[in-house]
């Protein structure tokens, strides 16, 4: 691969960035997080962020003392289960306590297993120095713009000081938060990944402005993700006709990115409760009732 020497160090056995770890290493996410603080027009409440996850599947959502029992018994049974994160099914962070205690346990109980969580990046900023403390491998945070008209086309609102705030307005505050967490996670040494969704017609010229922005800033890898727009999971309701990209043409945008950025080509999008190697997920082998009856 061509990441640099001392990222590669740092994701040698992470099986989402080392084209080699994924054949030898375990990941899984415990779904802990129900909530989120932002809308975005292609999220389906039903079903998982679109933060990491495809849409369309919901995952069983665990207290975080429940999260840290099938943690255990997962990496009791798969012996390669190097990473745990947190996805989902709303955004992490928009749930603070039930994801930092779950981080704060595994710290704890399970110190060899890497943390690593995803956000939209709205809360991200007061939650970085906890975060650090917990030994967060890395982060992931959605930026699908860095431009708040066109934020104001993906977001129609935010929830922020206990307050609703809509259109160019609250994308503008998004777009702040996302930009000063990823300064400050990068300023105490904490690797970055950025996933963009890119939307036909929406933002995907202007994600070639987004990965050369998050580049120069030190996110160490793009991901830029398709849309799926099916009707049956209600993406981007409000948009008539609003498609997917064709896979030519997140090929060339991945290509185009490439120039400025390592791109991530091989993420697969998994459920925020996925179990296993990549590719695999053994997820219904460790229900929350089949962890118990195992005790
Ligand atoms: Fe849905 Fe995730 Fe967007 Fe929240 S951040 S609205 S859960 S896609
Ligand atoms: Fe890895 Fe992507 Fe799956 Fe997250 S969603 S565990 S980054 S492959």
């Amino acid at each position: 691969s061509h990441l640099p020497e001392n990222i590669r160090a740092k994701v040698q056995n992470h099986p989402c960035y080392s084209e080699e770890a994924h054949h030898y290493f375990a990941r899984m996410h415990v779904a802990v997080a129900p909530a989120c603080n932002i809308q975005c027009h292609y999220c389906n409440r039903k079903y998982d962020c679109a933060n990491e996850s495809r849409p369309g599947v919901v995952s069983e959502v665990l207290t975080p003392e429940q999260a840290v029992k099938k943690v255990k018994a997962v990496a009791a049974a798969i012996p390669q289960m190097s990473v745990l994160g947190i996805a989902g099914p709303g955004d992490p962070l928009a749930n603070p306590k039930r994801t930092l205690d779950t981080f704060r346990m595994l710290s704890e109980q399970a110190p060899d297993i890497k943390l690593c969580v995803s956000t939209n990046g709205l809360a991200l900023p007061e939650c970085v120095e906890e975060l650090a403390k917990h030994n967060i491998d890395h982060v992931t945070i959605t930026i699908n713009c860095v431009d708040p008209e066109i934020g104001a086309k993906i977001y129609p609102w935010i929830y922020w000081n206990n307050k609703r705030i809509r259109g160019v307005k609250a994308a503008k505050i998004l777009i702040e938060q996302q930009q000063k967490g990823l300064e400050m996670l990068v300023a105490r040494g904490i690797l970055v990944k950025v996933n963009s969704v890119m939307i036909p017609g929406v933002n995907d010229e202007h994600l070639k402005e987004v990965s050369k922005i998050v580049k120069a800033k030190g996110a160490f890898l793009h991901n830029v993700m398709p849309l799926i727009a099916e009707p049956e999971h209600g993406t981007f309701y409000g948009v008539m006709g609003q498609r997917s990209p064709e896979p030519e043409e997140l090929q060339d945008l991945q290509d185009a990115c490439a120039g400025d950025m390592n791109m991530m080509r091989h993420c697969r999008q998994c459920r925020a409760d996925a179990v296993g190697m990549l590719g695999e997920d053994r997820g219904d082998e460790f229900t929350l009732d089949k962890i118990e009856s195992m005790e």
